[in-house]
């Protein structure tokens, strides 16, 4: 089988060990609408993002997962130089982010069969004229519900993962809406197991997190270093319970780092506000303080080293 990377098809052999949700950068809706800031220079954001990638590389990731919606400043030509330059893979997505936080007002006013086609055609055909193709499918609900623009796009996303094969991955809000995800997937016939319920790691709860294993989708620990939601404590605890309960081959971890923002990061400041307030939230953060450790926890490097390079092949290839 082959996987769509920003820089060309690999296999599943390929892929190496993964980060499954990075972002090269990240911009929110009208950003630029703040005209006291200015764009950062591409060339120079661009080394920069290379410098954080190399670092990365030095850890022995070679494939990194950049779900990206395309109304959150989706790039994937930069994302395709930062590859190029750094050596490792970057596999981008089709889909659109949440209601409340992305830009609803397009998709609102199309029929799903009209969503469909633009993400099989992101998916087969290449995103815009840059001929790069997504390689997964980027699904978002909000907390606590999933609105009827959300289940619209969220059915789109279902039926153009069955017909191509590619995966889901998502973004949830506070561990809520998991379930209703799964529900939506599977019911357009997709397997559970072709689903990453996002952001499961956003509160101290293992029931929930168990729950949608034991459904079979996969579990996404994806954003340690990002303290601001739940802390790395409660993370490494849960995700240790996870591993005890049986279901460390569902477990994907990350950071949902963003290596570049456009503009100001709402409710916080400038980027660089936010990275003193966040300083281990790095692309590296896991190597160098949690992985250790998670080890001197009791939790075994066989196991991280199937959570970082089994569980992602998997869930590309679709096997279990
Ligand atoms: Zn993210």
């Amino acid at each position: 089988m082959k996987i769509n990377t920003t820089t060309g098809s690999i296999t599943d052999a390929e892929l190496g060990r993964t980060l499954i949700h990075e972002h090269v950068l990240a911009a929110f809706p009208g950003w630029y609408l703040d005209t006291r800031l200015s764009a950062p220079k591409r060339a120079d954001a661009i080394a920069r993002v290379v410098d954080a990638f190399q670092r990365l590389h030095a850890y022995g990731i070679r494939t990194v997962v950049d779900p990206c919606p395309a109304d959150l400043g989706r790039d994937v030509e930069f994302c395709a130089e930062v590859s190029q330059r750094s050596g490792v893979a970057l596999i981008c997505t089709t889909g659109v982010y949440t209601e409340a936080f992305g830009i609803p007002y397009t998709f609102k006013h199309l029929p799903t069969e009209a969503i469909e086609e633009i993400y099989q055609r992101e998916i087969e055909d290449g995103i815009g004229s840059t001929g790069i193709k997504a390689g997964l499918i980027k699904i978002a609900s909000g907390d606590g519900v999933v609105s009827e623009y959300e289940q619209k796009v969220l059915t789109a996303a279902a039926r153009v993962a069955k017909t191509t094969g590619v995966p889901l991955l998502s973004h949830t809000e506070n561990c809520s809406c998991g379930h209703e995800q799964i529900d939506i997937v599977t019911g357009q016939g997709v397997a559970a197991n072709r689903l990453l319920v996002g952001h499961s790691d956003g509160r101290d709860d293992h029931a929930y997190q168990a729950s949608l294993a034991a459904r079979g989708a996969y579990v996404g620990f994806d954003r340690f270093g990002l303290e601001v939601f739940n802390s790395d404590t409660n993370r490494m605890k849960n995700l240790q319970q996870m591993i005890d309960a049986g279901y460390r081959d569902q477990e994907m971890v990350s950071h949902d780092t963003v290596n570049c923002w456009y503009g100001a990061v709402p409710g916080v400041g400038s980027p660089d506000d936010l990275a003193r307030l966040l300083p281990n939230w790095t692309m590296t953060h896991l190597f160098e303080r949690i992985f250790p450790q998670l080890l001197a926890m009791g939790v075994a490097q066989a196991d991280l080293d199937a959570i970082l390079l089994d569980n992602p092949r998997r869930f590309f290839n679709g096997t279990i």
